[in-house]
């Protein structure tokens, strides 16, 4: 019960609190918490407990809680200008300069940035980009988009439809009917059926799969293919060996647009400034999110490459101004937080701490879990790392879900103090800690982590 009960009681009766139980929590069986604030990798709840966020809020506050700095940029930018439209050509300072500094990050002949409030609002523009491009084109059958299984990519109706778990379809009919979901890349899952296969050769046959999609689809009818670089919120998998070339051969052979949805890996989570980069990947469109702000303020992107842009371009000679637009597109205080926050990570080198105290990471994880009665597997990249677990990691076997594994494992580790999220679809749990970590703060995240784990066991066995 918390010292705050009564704030507590206040919320369950006012707020539509998003992925909760809806009547658990208004009837009051589900506890609440109300986060005060946060320093470094911690937060603080109001009742003065201190946890160790191991998932950085959501995969976002990649230079860690309380940076006054950020706060500060906004405040000065509100002082001088806090909003004005960007419709018909109207900027502001920060937008240009934030504009400037993301595509000379992203490289990849990336032209223009159209700036959105969330990833979900992002890959809306993407599918209205990638239908606006082939009617242009006068390609108007070209409108398919292909995710993958276990894919995220937003929870609205066209990005909701995108995102390739279960629980953000059922019930509410989706997916539109212009996407497909393909093989996810998740080698560790799949191998139980295909005993013996390589990861090479597993991507292979995401390819095979891929291409026998297009193939019975049309080509003609295919527009995109939208993927994160290394799957996040469907059990944070990195991609098998060869994957993202094998794939990619498969899209230039029928022309279809790449979108990276770098949402999660983009701003250093992988070790390198963008997953594109990390894997080699050369997207026509990517969105980005999250550590664009570390979520001092919301705001998303779209990066639009040459050969779009040039489209888009050509479609407003013909048709006029494009139909597209968001109120608070290039907010002027949300593009101020990104520059302040783009500043901390390059001053800092977030991103070299990310792939060499990632490193650490990873490598602590494999030697703490690896062999442990309760783990099928280990695996991660940078500073994003998973769990999943197995009553028989050879055989790759599954928990019943109804002894719900992950939740309880991220329930016992709130009990260490320690914030570790329990993935859908599994029993995954998640780190992805602020990029700020030093090796210390590691150590001690991975010993409350087994300690949690090790509970859990002793419970099931
Ligand atoms: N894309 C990816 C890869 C994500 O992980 C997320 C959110 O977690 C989104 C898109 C959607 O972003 P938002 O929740 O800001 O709408």
């Amino acid at each position: 019960m918390s010292l705050h009960q009564d704030l507590i009681e206040r919320d369950r009766k006012v707020t539509f609190h998003a992925s909760t139980h809806l009547r658990d929590f208004a009837h009051g069986d589900l506890p609440g918490r109300v986060i005060t604030g946060g320093k470094g990798i911690n937060i603080v709840d109001k009742d003065g407990r201190e946890f160790i966020d191991g998932f950085a809020g959501l995969y976002c506050v990649n230079i860690g809680y309380g940076r006054t700095e950020v706060a500060e940029a906004i405040y000065k930018q509100a002082l001088e200008l806090s909003y004005y439209h960007t419709y018909v050509g109207h900027s502001n300072e920060p937008q240009i300069e934030l504009s400037e500094r993301i595509l000379k990050i992203a490289g990849m002949n990336m032209s223009k940035v159209y700036y959105g409030m969330s990833g979900s609002d992002a890959n809306e523009t993407q599918l209205k980009i990638v239908r606006y491009y082939n009617n242009v084109l006068g390609r108007p059958q070209k409108k398919k988009v292909i995710s993958r299984m276990r894919g995220y990519h937003g929870s609205g109706i066209a990005s909701g439809s995108l995102t390739g778990l279960k629980a953000f379809h059922d019930h509410f009919d989706l997916p539109i009917d212009t996407i497909r979901h393909t093989e996810a890349p998740h080698y560790y899952l799949r191998a139980a059926e295909q005993h013996g296969v390589t990861e090479r050769e597993f991507s292979a046959y995401c390819a095979e799969k891929l291409e026998t999609m297009i193939l019975e689809e049309g080509p003609d009818t295919v527009a995109a293919f939208i993927g994160e670089p290394v799957l996040g919120t469907g059990g944070i998998v990195p991609p098998p060996e060869g994957y993202w070339d094998a794939i990619q051969a498969v899209l230039n052979k029928y022309d279809v647009l790449l979108i990276a949805d770098e949402v999660v890996c983009g701003f250093g989570r992988t070790g390198s400034d963008f997953g594109s980069h990390h894997y080699n990947m050369t997207p026509d469109l990517v969105t980005i999110a999250k550590g664009l702000t570390s979520a001092y303020q919301p705001l998303s992107g779209v990066i639009v490459g040459d050969k779009v842009w040039k489209v888009l371009e050509q479609g407003t000679g013909e048709f006029g101004p494009i139909g597209h637009g968001w109120t608070y597109s290039g907010h002027a205080l949300g593009c101020a937080a990104g520059l302040a926050n783009l500043d901390i990570i390059e001053r800092e080198n977030l991103v070299g701490n990310s792939a060499e105290t990632g490193g650490y990471f990873q490598q602590q994880l494999k030697a703490t879990f690896e062999g442990h009665p309760l783990l099928g597997d280990v695996r991660g990249v940078g500073l994003m790392a998973a769990l999943e677990f197995s009553p028989d990691a050879k055989q790759r076997l599954h928990f019943d879900p109804a002894l719900k594994v992950g939740p309880r494992v991220a329930a016992a580790a709130m009990e260490e103090n320690l914030i570790a999220r329990a993935m859908p679809q599994g029993d995954i749990l998640g780190f992805a800690p602020p990029l700020t970590i030093n090796r210390t703060e590691v150590d001690e995240m991975i010993g409350r982590a087994k300690r949690a784990i090790d509970r859990v066991t002793d419970e099931l066995v």
